[in-house]
């Protein structure tokens, strides 16, 4: 059984629908043929009874019908004899002879036939033309096989209704003479002789008229059910060509799909894998749903390239961006990155439109963000206000965490203004997560990527850029200054007597004095400006969009704070100052490089100059010897 299992189970799916149709053919013939027939045998039983209560009402009609035409006939005779146009005697003559002549249903026996007889009221038979024999004999007390005392019976009918019919058995015409045979009489009486007129026929002939009649209705249905067999069969036949070919043509466009699933298995998603679409039933469905897809997957590998091609981070933001706001019609949405060294978080703003959200709370401690803080997705249609950072109260959010080794590394906001999670919301949420899982791992990669050519620009003792940096950067600042048509300062600024820190405090005290005085120097720049250590104990800073006096003020303001500010290390309070060189670029020279020289020439006069000052550079400053 298990193998007959298996085996069907393992052909094709035309085999499968074709055998089940063959085996549904069969079985609805043979319970169809079964009910039809069985239906047909009671109808045609049905029909031979009704036949044969007709019969015999027939029979008995014509039974009756005979002897009265006897009884008029002697009728006629006794008549004639009350007309004296005869004697009593011939007239019973004349009766006797016409009754012994009647004959009928002759057979083609010639000597099997119907009669009538003649016994009279007290059971003395007068004439039994085929039994000539019992002529003149008593037959009162004479009865049939079955007790039936058949004249006494006859009599009882003739005084009781004047003349009906008897049921008893008597020997047959042509038939064994001994048998007895179910036989229906009519008898009727005629008065003034005192005689008993009869006539019958056998209930057995009736049944084989039935039994004719059966037969004949039996080999008309025999021969409308081999036709409607052969009909019915040539119609299965046609209908499973049909069926055949429907299923042919389903088969071979599901064969299309396996083969594509497979294609798609060995190959890269591609608009050519999608398949022709015909229609809108449930393979065209199947085949509309594959083709959706291959669109996505082909869109989602698209993506996936792209970002993973794109220079940084930033340009993976935008992207992502570009798909929230085009390809998912997403209205409002933010991104947050997370600094998670810092605990802070802070809004990537690509198009200057997307205001946030949220309480600006959460940029300083991340933690205030309920997604950066469960790692898990927060969506408001779910539970209303379940995060209270989020206050935009009328509308509702769904937060997706971007996973950057198992910490939150950004997170997605999508603002919806509905008031419900339709199902179009709820797919295309369920979309963008797709994406999202797609653009996390190369976020993380580009950000790793990024913090660590970060750190390679950076001055691990102070934070500050370093000179590798400037290398880098120069270019691209010399353009954008000249670009923008602005100016830029260039300090130059040397922390005067450093050495003697080191050599009273030793280089450790050295260090952290640096780093005050690098605090100092950065609490005195706009967050544009660029500081950089170029020495030892030499930061350049540069000052971008400013005119030349305004470079002079803040050098002059960083030179100051500087001076005011109290350095306390290991109980000690250390006061330093800066000598600061200006230099103006473009102005002083279109080279930024020649500038920043320019800025070491002008801060060495300034320590020749008695140091802790500001010296703008003037071009006499520069001789070939100090270059
Ligand atoms: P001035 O510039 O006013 O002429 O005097 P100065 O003492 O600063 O002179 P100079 O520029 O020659 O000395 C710089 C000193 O800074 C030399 C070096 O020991 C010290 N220095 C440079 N880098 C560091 C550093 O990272 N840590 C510490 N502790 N000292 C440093
Ligand atoms: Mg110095
Ligand atoms: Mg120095």
């Amino acid at each position: 059984m298990e193998e007959l299992k298996g085996w069907f189970f393992s052909r094709s799916i035309k085999f499968k629908i074709l055998f089940s149709y063959l085996i549904s053919i069969i079985l609805i013939g043979i319970i169809g043929y079964s009910y039809y027939v069985m239906g047909n045998i009671k109808s045609i039983k049905r029909e031979a009874a009704i036949y044969r209560k007709n019969l015999e009402d027939n029979q008995k009609k014509m039974v009756r019908n005979v002897v009265n035409i006897a009884l008029d006939g002697i009728d006629k005779y006794y008549d004639a004899y009350k007309n004296k146009e005869m004697s009593e005697e011939e007239a019973i003559k004349k009766s006797i002879e016409f009754i012994n002549a009647i004959r009928y249903n002759i057979g083609k026996n010639i000597n099997v036939y119907d009669y009538v007889w003649i016994n009279t009221l007290d059971g003395v038979m007068v004439l039994d033309p085929p039994k000539p024999e019992l002529n003149g004999k008593n037959v009162w007390n004479f009865k049939d096989k079955n007790g039936v005392y058949l004249f006494r019976e006859m009599a009882r009918v003739i005084e009781t209704q004047g003349g009906g019919f008897v049921e008893y058995c008597w020997p047959k015409l042509g038939s064994n003479s001994k048998g007895c045979y179910p036989k229906v009489s009519y008898v009727g009486y005629f008065y003034p002789w005192k005689w008993v007129v009869g006539s019958g026929f056998y209930l057995d002939d009736l049944d084989k008229a039935v039994d004719g009649f059966l037969k004949r209705k039996e080999k008309d249905m025999f021969i409308t059910t081999v036709n409607s067999l052969i009909a019915g069969g040539l119609i299965s036949v046609v209908a499973g060509f049909v069926f055949f070919f429907i299923v042919s043509c389903i088969t071979n466009r599901l064969r299309e799909v396996g083969e594509l699933s497979k294609k798609l298995a060995e190959e890269e998603v591609s608009p050519q894998l999608k398949l022709p679409y015909k229609g809108d039933d449930e393979l065209g469905i199947l085949v509309k749903n594959f083709n959706d897809f291959i669109d996505e997957s082909y869109k989602l590998m698209l993506f996936k390239k792209t970002i993973e091609e794109d220079v940084d981070v930033n340009a993976v933001y935008r992207r992502l961006f570009d798909l929230l706001k085009d390809d998912f019609g997403i209205r409002q949405f933010n991104v947050y990155e997370v600094n998670n060294s810092k605990s802070s978080m802070k809004q990537i703003i690509v198009y200057e439109t997307e205001k946030m959200a949220c309480k600006q709370d959460i940029l300083l401690s991340c933690n205030l963000c309920r997604c950066v803080r469960t790692a898990k997705e927060v969506d408001s249609f779910v539970e209303k206000n379940v995060c209270l950072s989020f206050i935009e109260h009328d509308k509702n959010h769904v937060c997706i965490p971007l996973l950057v080794g198992g910490t939150v590394g950004s997170v997605v906001q999508l603002i919806f203004e509905e008031k419900q999670k339709t199902k179009e919301i709820e797919k295309k949420i369920k979309r963008v997560k797709v994406f999202l899982k797609e653009a996390a791992p190369v976020i993380e990669a580009k950000r790793l990527l990024s913090q660590l050519k970060e750190s390679t620009m950076r001055d691990p003792l102070t934070g500050l850029y370093n000179r590798r940096f400037l290398d880098e950067f120069a270019a691209t600042f010399s353009a954008t200054v000249k670009r923008r048509n602005t100016l830029a300062g260039i300090l130059m600024c040397d922390v005067d007597f450093f050495k003697q820190v080191n050599d009273v405090y030793g280089h450790n005290v050295g260090d952290e004095v640096l780093r005050g005085v690098v605090r100092a120097i950065a609490k005195s720049i706009r967050e544009s400006d660029i500081a950089v250590r170029f020495g030892g104990e030499e930061f350049l800073v540069l000052l971008q969009d400013v005119d030349e006096k305004s470079v002079l003020e803040i050098a002059e303001r960083i030179r100051s704070d500087v001076e005011k500010t109290e350095i306390t290390v290991q109980g000690n309070v250390i006061k330093k100052t800066l000598s600061i060189g200006v230099s103006i670029f473009p102005k002083d020279s279109k080279n930024l490089w020649q500038c920043i020289k320019f800025s070491d020439v002008a801060m060495y006069k300034a320590k020749e100059a008695g140091r802790n000052r500001v010296v703008r550079f003037e071009p006499d400053m520069w001789t070939e010897e100090s270059y």
